[in-house]
């Protein structure tokens, strides 16, 4: 399923999403742009853009095996990880300045163990300590360890980065995620006028290219799917939830089911832009500590936030007029594996349609995922 609007702004998110040197990145390193990569949404991209570096969330995209990650890393680990690690230790990241991390898992954390060791760039690697609680305590510990990344950062670069940067970085960040969710609003009608895969392209791509190019092409994007007359041959109207979901390819398999992706939450979906970070705060790194902490909807690694994840699904279903909730986990991902099982238990008692899928983070088995997307849709009387 393709939306009927062919855009060329389409296609650069899709180009951009499709390769991880992608051609607005090498134009921003050709033009003497630094570029730090991160792991995890937990890092606050708004500090590495108030250095006025280029942030990059990492992926593993055109990756084609992990057998040099796999002397590190145990076939335990997640795929991502293996693929991601397998790219780092080929070269094809060399061109980071810098990389950050924090616990988002264990898994997350052997890639910055082996980085440390295996590999000699870039020189700026940074691990922050992000708490598994949300109270108020939890917020101030996060800020001193976002100060700590600030401060290591200028030191490194020898630059200053003041609390004006961090506004001016915030303000263009939440503008970002203002024209998302014009993007996901779109989709609430009953003609969607974009996909689900082509909005994951559109949403990847976020994380990919510098600020004003990617703000104005989306600007140019939502201009033309005003105009558009949506899509209205689908079987039903699907919400998929997980963790590190990057490749549109593998929702396109569902949508080519007949089931139309219309929302979602995920990590390069819905749960990086749902709210804004509050600009009417006091302190920056105290505001972006609060979004990370408290503001968001959490993800699995976070104790004791299942409640409010499970109320934002179900605000997210009642919105977007869902039929069913596809939950997606990458195999031997622990955190998405009980709060699945949670979810299908709720779901349960609420009625709510509800198919769990485990991945590789390499698309594969789709014939096996047709067939369960087939037969998901035809139990809900689609
Ligand atoms: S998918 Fe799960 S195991 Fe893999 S990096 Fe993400 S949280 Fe960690």
């Amino acid at each position: 399923m393709d939306s009927k609007t062919k855009t060329k702004a389409l296609q650069e998110f899709t180009e951009a999403t499709g390769t991880i040197l992608n051609p607005a990145l090498r134009g921003w390193k050709e033009g003497g742009g630094k570029v730090v990569g991160y792991f995890c949404s937990y890092v606050p991209e708004e500090i590495i853009t108030a250095a006025g570096f280029l942030p990059f969330r990492m992926r593993a995209t055109g990756s084609t095996g992990t057998e040099l990650a796999d002397r590190y890393l145990s076939d335990c680990n997640c795929s991502f990880v293996r693929n991601c690690f397998n790219m780092v230790l080929s070269g094809e990241y060399d061109f980071l300045d810098g990389v950050v991390w924090c616990n988002s898992c264990d898994h997350v954390r052997r890639v910055h163990d082996n980085w440390k060791h295996k590999v000699k760039t870039p020189s700026f690697l940074h691990f922050l300590s992000l708490p598994k609680k949300t109270g108020e305590k939890q917020v101030r510990w996060y800020q001193e360890e976002l100060a700590l990344f600030k401060d290591s950062l200028a030191s490194h670069f020898g630059m200053e980065i003041t609390d004006e940067c961090l506004w001016e970085a915030i303000r263009r960040h939440n503008q970002k995620r203002r024209l998302q969710r014009r993007l996901y609003k779109l989709r609430k009608g009953e003609r969607p006028p974009v996909t689900g895969a082509e909005t994951l392209a559109v949403m990847v791509a976020g994380t990919a290219m510098p600020l004003e190019q990617y703000g104005q092409l989306l600007s140019d994007l939502l201009s033309e799917l005003a105009r558009s007359e949506g899509n209205a041959n689908y079987r039903a109207r699907l919400m998929i939830v997980g963790g590190i979901l990057d490749d549109p390819s593998y929702i396109k398999v569902i949508e080519d089911q007949g089931g139309l992706v219309v929302t979602d939450m995920l990590c390069f979906g819905s749960k990086i832009m749902w709210e804004d970070v509050d600009e009417g705060a006091k302190e920056p790194l105290e505001t972006l500590a609060r979004y990370s902490i408290k503001d968001r909807p959490g993800c699995p690694r976070f104790f004791g936030v299942h409640e409010r994840r499970a109320a934002f699904i179900r605000d997210m279903i009642r919105e977007f007029k869902v039929d069913g909730v596809i939950g997606e986990r990458l195999m031997f991902c622990d955190g998405w594996a009980y709060e699945h099982y949670m979810l299908d238990k709720d779901f349960k008692e609420e009625g709510v349609p509800h198919l769990m899928l485990d991945r590789e983070y390499l698309l594969g088995a789709v014939g096996q995922l047709r067939t369960r997307v087939q037969a998901f849709l035809e139990s809900i009387g689609r």
